[in-house]
């Protein structure tokens, strides 16, 4: 990745005519269920660039969605993944377990909040992740309900479906969903009622009162939270709100569950975004940032709550791949040694400090919000709280244009969020912001 030139550089429009040809056939073959989000077909990618099939390098601040925080191809993720791969690709961990797993779990457990003792296991995705968390709560409660919230995003198999909130385009026509999944208000500080004082008094008090009145504490197996929201629009709940929810959890013998997949590994400037606040989660799932851009996810938490479920009740055939877990020990030991918590922090004052002086010119910016490198702008129509998703289309497309890839979020898909990868030159970030701001500019 280090020989990919750090630069944003455009030689033909976007898409170019190579990249155009492939996506013919990508209309061809390929679902036309599947988004996109830059309409370029990818050569290479590393640091803070991705290379296309015409020539372009294009910053990318997306990170794949949150997923290579170390960078693509990093060197550590391809040494072990080479190795792995010579070694051997698969046996199944449930029918002849290797180490890799171990050290991933064993990572897992030193790595998330709290010092009891915890276990781990091993998934593929973050929706599976979620699914196994909720799984492994119920059987330990022998409960039923799970509360989940607003603007939450947890997967897209039917149990998360039923855990996220938007419709569009996740659950339409997809039903019927799960039952005993109980959706509570968030505390969304710009759009609470009466403002984001009130949120802070007021959020946390509302939903407890809730789950006692309309669930019944005893009812609940789960109480499941992103600790910033992602899909949802980079929410970041007022102080005090999810140590409240944990709180209420463990007075109730609810287990409390962080949905770490996006705020996961260094993104916010913590190794996980639950630090921010001092949270200790009773299970904590993780995947995206995690294994380098390999599929990984797992479920870490208290050890009596992992241990509860019966002999060979978890698990699954790639569960752990011992390719993914080469790579993820690659991409943990690469955020370890190069401190990539504090590379976040630092992103994330270039990009707060530009994205705040962007919303002092542009009143369609109701909002800069996030932690470390994990940053967003809600954009509203100017007076108001009026969504305004056609000003993010027109910026995501300008940006395009000028070969920045950039991300939308958002219940009402007013959101730009903005998640570079953690290793990306600081003058590629500027750059990439002053594009931003042309873009905005020019709405
Ligand atoms: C992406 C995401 C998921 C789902 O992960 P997949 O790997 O796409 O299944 C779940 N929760 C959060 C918060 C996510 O951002």
């Amino acid at each position: 990745m280090t020989t990919i030139p750090q630069i944003r550089k455009l030689v033909t429009a976007i898409p170019g005519p190579k990249s155009e040809a492939i996506l013919k056939r990508r209309s061809e073959a390929c679902s036309s269920a599947l988004g996109m989000a830059i309409p370029v077909v990818v050569e290479r990618a590393g640091g803070g660039v991705i290379v296309d099939v015409d020539g372009n390098s294009i910053i990318d601040m997306g990170a794949g969605i949150a997923v290579v925080n170390v960078g693509n191809s990093a060197q550590r993720v391809v040494d072990n993944v080479k190795a792995q791969v010579e070694a051997f690709t698969h046996t199944c961990f449930m029918v002849a377990p290797y180490l890799g797993y171990i050290e991933v779990c064993e990572a897992l457990n030193r790595l998330t909040p709290g010092t009891h003792k915890k276990k781990s296991v091993l998934l593929n995705s973050g929706a599976e992740a979620i699914e196994n968390a909720v799984k492994i709560a119920r059987n330990y409660t022998k409960r039923d309900a799970v509360v989940v919230f607003e603007h939450a995003y947890h997967g897209r198999t039917n149990l998360t479906m039923a855990m996220t909130a938007k419709n569009m385009p996740y659950k339409d026509g997809f039903g019927p969903f799960t039952p005993e999944i109980y959706r509570m208000p968030m505390a969304y500080p710009l759009r609470w009622p009466g403002g984001a004082e009130k949120c802070a008094e007021e959020a946390l008090d509302f939903v407890i009162h809730k789950m006692e009145k309309e669930l019944g504490a005893k009812n609940i197996a789960a109480i499941v939270i992103e600790p910033i929201q992602g899909e949802g629009g980079f929410i970041v709940p007022p102080k005090g709100f999810l140590p409240g929810l944990s709180k209420f959890a463990t007075e109730n013998g609810i287990v409390f569950i962080a949905d770490e997949v996006q705020t996961g590994f260094a993104r916010t400037g913590h190794m996980f975004a639950s630090e921010h606040e001092g949270l200790v989660p009773d299970l904590i799932a993780t995947a995206k940032g995690i294994a380098g851009g390999l599929p990984l996810s797992g479920v870490t938490g208290r050890a009596e709550i992992m241990d509860a479920v019966h002999g060979s009740g978890l698990g699954g055939t790639y569960g752990g791949s011992p390719v993914a877990c080469a790579a993820a020990l690659g991409a943990i030991a690469t955020i370890e040694y190069d401190d990539l918590p504090k590379r976040a922090l630092k992103i994330g004052e270039i990009m707060t400090t530009a994205m705040n002086a962007m919303k002092a010119k542009y009143p369609i910016i109701a909002e800069v919000r996030g932690r470390g490198a994990m940053q967003a702008f809600e954009f509203v129509l100017p007076g108001g709280l009026e969504p305004h998703p056609t000003a993010v289309g027109e910026i995501v497309k300008f940006c395009q244009k000028e070969g920045v890839l950039i991300l939308s979020a958002g219940t009402y898909g007013n959101v730009i969020r903005l998640l570079p990868p953690l290793v990306i030159p600081e003058n590629l970030l500027r750059e990439a912001l002053e594009v931003l701001d042309r873009a905005i500019a020019s709405v």
